[in-house]
């Protein structure tokens, strides 16, 4: 089946092959009698879709035995608030602005903590650099640093995780990868507690992926909600509460083909990390050489991802939107706060989507210039 190509930036693209299956197994999954749905999630036919998920995503991440794996609800936002009541201990905790995402979590950790310190900012260049880590004014005695290593808005990209460590911290890494989770490997040496909602790479909106290392549970506010405490959570995998089980099962499909994907020798999140290196490469050097577009974020911190572009002469967005709405590309219109056009490519796109957006964009420079 022929399916547009689909550059939304979340609730975004799922692979084609894990909505067949889904489908497949909508009425009856493997002989239950029952849809996913429709299962107690106590029941070994959900704790078995729950089980697999889990190992899966651990050998595709690589996720230290240290580490919990929790499966949560309440997207990254709710984990805004929710990270400051587990590990704030309600002191300070240092934030890195890089856009819009990061700036929302200091927000919202202000309601729970002391001191929300922002230790770098990288918004006077309206957030087109990267502060370097060296220039983080960090605090001494801090809970946590916050990062969101992939901005979805803004197209910014921590191309490497932090060493805090180097950097003479040793407060523990907290990552909002939510846009960019398993479109490259981890380095957990540097990660104290990394989140994301699942409807960018991983499947649908509901489901909240938490992996926080073990010492860093247990020390959740008074007020931290049960159903919230990460200890809680981790005591009882992921099921003190009913948990977004048609999620889950989703994601472990997405594990699976992540799993069975190979690029030049390489199979899984490397294999992706590979094929998305070559994907955004086409498409920036493409609008590099292009005097109609541009792409306005520093080289060195680009997005692999979400890649922002602007027309010079936005006069002409909406009939380039239309114009690729009948070509089948769909969901370019760019994020309100910043105008302009969004691709979004996450693991789910094939390189074939992007030539398709950038034969598109040609033309239409073409007719247009
Ligand atoms: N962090 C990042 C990086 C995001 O892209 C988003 C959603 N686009 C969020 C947090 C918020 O996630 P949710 O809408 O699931 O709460």
């Amino acid at each position: 089946m022929n399916r547009p190509y689909n550059f939304s930036a979340g609730p975004a693209a799922i692979p084609a092959e894990v909505l067949q299956q889904a489908a497949a197994e909508m009425l009856d999954w493997h002989g239950s009698g029952m849809s996913v749905m429709e299962m107690s999630h106590r029941g070994k036919e959900f704790i078995s879709i729950y089980e697999q998920a889990e190992a899966d995503l651990r050998e595709l991440l690589a996720v230290p035995p240290e580490f919990k794996i929790l499966f949560m609800q309440g997207g990254g936002l709710a984990e805004n608030a929710i990270v400051p009541l587990n590990l704030s201990r309600a002191g300070t905790v240092d934030f890195v602005l890089s856009g819009s995402w990061s700036q929302k979590s200091a927000k919202e950790a202000r309601k729970y903590v002391a001191d929300a310190h922002i230790a770098a900012s990288g918004e006077d260049s309206q957030f087109t650099t990267l502060p370097a880590p060296e220039s983080w004014q960090l605090s001494r005695g801090a809970s946590y640093v916050h990062i969101c290593s992939n901005e979805t808005i803004h197209g910014v990209e921590f191309q490497e995780l932090p060493d805090l460590k180097a950097l003479g911290c040793d407060a523990p890494l907290v990552v909002d990868f939510s846009s960019h989770v398993a479109s490259r490997p981890v380095d957990w040496s540097r990660v104290g507690l990394a989140f994301g909602g699942a409807q960018k790479n991983l499947g649908p909106a509901g489901l909240t992926l938490v992996i926080v290392r073990e010492d860093l549970l247990g020390h959740a506010l008074p007020a931290c909600p049960s159903a919230f405490d990460y200890k809680t959570v981790a005591d009882n995998q992921s099921m003190y509460n009913t948990p977004p089980t048609w999620g889950i099962y989703i994601a472990g499909l997405t594990f699976q083909w992540i799993k069975r994907q190979t690029e030049g020798g390489l199979t899984g999140v490397a294999a992706l990390q590979a094929r998305n290196i070559a994907k955004a490469d086409l498409f920036y050097q493409y609008v590099d050489q292009s005097s109609f577009y541009v792409n306005k974020v520093a080289a060195n911190c680009r997005s692999r991802m979400n890649i922002p572009f602007f027309l010079r002469d936005e006069s002409r967005n909406d009939a380039f939107l239309a114009g690729a709405r009948e070509r089948g590309l769909l969901q370019l219109k760019g994020h309100k706060s910043v105008g302009g056009m969004r691709a979004s490519i996450y693991n789910a796109m094939p390189i074939a989507g992007v030539q398709a957006l950038v034969e598109y964009m040609r033309e239409f420079e073409q007719r247009n210039a």
